[in-house]
């Protein structure tokens, strides 16, 4: 197969876009398909601080690889979240993220959870209610009230996470076979700044996943291969299976259900009840985040049980 723009030899088939590229230009063409994206949906300024979420995956380091060399003002944050099961996988994620920001002279934020409240997350999962089957729960509770706390602390205006449409894809399943109404009105790549919370932005919503995997790659990128040990068997990673057989089916389906979604969306798909119900928030008289709980927010609730115990 040849590369679509200068007929030399393709090293990726992009299917849904009927277009193949060479490693040059599929570089160049992903990173000038983000910083478009990152216009159009209007996530950020280059004069705007950018937090950007990191793990050590291929999404996430991919995201501020990308955004450093589009010259954007971007720091990652690392939580250490204390997961081992026996293949070291928090300790292995740090190590190459350390060694990505280093590597490239990048200012990494790392909150270490063992260290900020003496507990990890599959202690937290294991005393708590919300680890019954799977600590994604309470490790989801802490990830969102961390990377907001280290946004609100350094004066970031904007967190960056490396959600890909594989990911978004899955969400929206999930979400559209429970019709999830809430979730369905709140799904989308920029999350406007609300009650102090810095807005929320996913410049790699319009990748497939193995776009991103061959970025990474071509860009000589060392990620973390394995996958968090708790991922396996996931709802997620099931819908993520039942799109991809989707897509080998009928190529673009996958980027045809989520970019539809978001058109219908904008054309008033859910006019009906765009008024959201937000619920009357006060601050955390603990960590001072705001939430819906009249005394303490679900995480410092969380962390007290978990330190009682
Ligand atoms: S899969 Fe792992 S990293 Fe992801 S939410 Fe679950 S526990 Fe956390
Ligand atoms: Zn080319
Ligand atoms: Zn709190």
């Amino acid at each position: 197969m040849k590369c679509k723009k200068c007929g030399g030899k393709a090293v990726i088939n992009m299917r849904q876009h009927n277009m193949g590229l060479c490693k040059d230009d599929f570089i160049q063409w992903l990173q000038e398909q983000t910083q478009r994206h990152i216009e159009k949906q209007k996530m950020f300024t280059l004069a705007e601080k950018v937090l950007v979420a990191v793990s050590g995956g291929k999404d996430s380091l991919a995201l501020w690889d990308i955004l450093v060399t589009l010259g954007y003002q971007a720091d990652g944050l690392y939580i250490a979240l204390g997961i081992d099961e026996g293949i070291g996988y928090s300790a292995e994620s740090q190590r190459l993220t350390e060694a990505f920001a280093n590597a490239r002279d990048l200012k990494l934020h790392i909150v270490n959870l063992a260290g900020e409240y003496g507990t990890d997350v599959p202690t937290l999962a294991k005393q708590t209610k919300r680890g019954r089957d799977k600590p994604c729960s309470a490790c989801g509770l802490v990830k969102r009230h961390e990377m907001n706390r280290i946004a609100r602390d350094f004066g970031y205006d904007v967190l960056a996470t490396g959600h890909n449409l594989d990911d978004e894809a899955a969400t929206l399943f999930s979400n559209t076979l429970q019709w999830n109404g809430d979730y369905l009105l709140r799904q989308a790549p920029v999350l406007e700044e609300r009650n102090g919370l810095a807005r929320k932005v996913k410049p790699l919503f319009r990748f497939y996943e193995r776009e991103m995997a061959a970025y990474a790659l071509l860009r000589g990128i060392e990620y973390i291969y394995d996958e968090c040990p708790f991922a396996e068997g996931s709802t997620s990673t099931y819908y993520k299976e039942l799109l991809n057989q989707l897509e080998n089916q009928s190529p673009g389906a996958k980027q045809h259900f989520y970019t539809k979604f978001l058109a219908a969306k904008k054309k008033g798909l859910f006019a009906e009840s765009t008024v959201e119900i937000i619920p009357e928030l006060h601050l955390c008289p603990k960590c001072g985040q705001l939430t819906s709980a009249r005394a303490e927010c679900s995480f410092c609730k969380m962390m007290e049980r978990v330190q009682k115990k």
